[in-house]
């Protein structure tokens, strides 16, 4: 895993979701009136939302820096994406950057960035992201929180059957990969009490995958949409959407004055 572009790609989306405000342009990433789309909110797919946001994005966000840039950024643009390239020790024909002065500045530059843009590392980039921030449920609530307001507007495609007569998503059977990836990822435990939920040393209380933001508030099945909750925390929790910053730590250092 190449930490360092996962990280500032995972910055630039949690950005997005906790900072910037532009409703407008999540539609455009992610339009859920796609067919393809649709049937993923309903049967949870490896290839999830959240792959399918963070490809788009890391895409999108170049392509509108492209279209804001002024002439004279042409050429920082490609030296950028001959750094990624260089990075990930992806070959790419290396070519002189076309000077500003040149007639044809603009149009060698446009056809130089097509053409590295194609080689851009997008699946891995975008996977290695997922697994920084599949991690955080904060964040997931954010996602599936957006990614609801998209839901709601599925209540007129009634007739595919994807959809409740109230318009939300119809529950799914979780698949083993997918019930195999919370509970490791939330290590076995009730994110909102801590209980032990592994059963090896003790027979504690049951299981539940619940949804963050629940099916009937127009959360999906999406995988970034589940979290492990003991059966008595998930009877308490009510159908608004919710998470609880619980994270294991691997240990608590204090600093020693000695060691310093
Ligand atoms: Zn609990």
């Amino acid at each position: 895993m190449k930490f360092s572009e996962a990280y500032d790609l995972a910055n630039v989306v949690w950005s997005y979701f906790f900072e910037w405000n532009m409703p407008e342009e999540f539609g455009a990433l992610l339009n859920v009136r796609c067919e393809d789309l649709a049937l993923r909110l309903v049967k949870p797919h490896k290839d999830s939302a959240l792959h399918l946001f963070l490809r788009r994005f890391y895409t999108m966000n170049y392509i509108w820096e492209f279209e804001r840039s002024r002439d004279d950024m042409l050429n920082l643009i490609i030296q950028e994406y001959e750094a990624v390239l260089q990075y990930n020790t992806i070959p790419y024909r290396r070519s002189e950057l076309p000077l500003e002065q040149d007639v044809n500045y603009e149009r060698l530059a446009k056809r130089r960035i097509s053409y590295l843009r194609k080689k851009l590392p997008v699946d891995r980039i975008a996977q290695d992201t997922f697994q920084l921030l599949f991690r955080d449920r904060a964040f997931l609530l954010r996602f599936n929180d957006r990614l609801s307001q998209s839901v709601r507007s599925l209540a007129s495609l009634r007739t595919s059957g994807l959809v409740t007569r109230n318009g939300t998503l119809r529950r799914a059977r979780l698949p083993a990969w997918l019930r195999r990836g919370i509970f490791y990822r939330d290590n076995g435990r009730c994110v909102s009490c801590g209980s032990d939920l592994t059963g090896l040393m003790f027979n504690g209380p049951a299981v539940h995958y619940d949804h963050i933001v629940p099916l009937a508030a127009f959360g999906s099945n999406d995988p970034t949409n589940f979290q492990l909750l003991c059966s008595r925390c998930n009877l308490r929790k009510s159908t608004h959407p919710r998470t609880w910053e619980r994270y294991p730590v691997f240990w608590g250092a204090t600093p020693s004055k000695r060691a310093s």
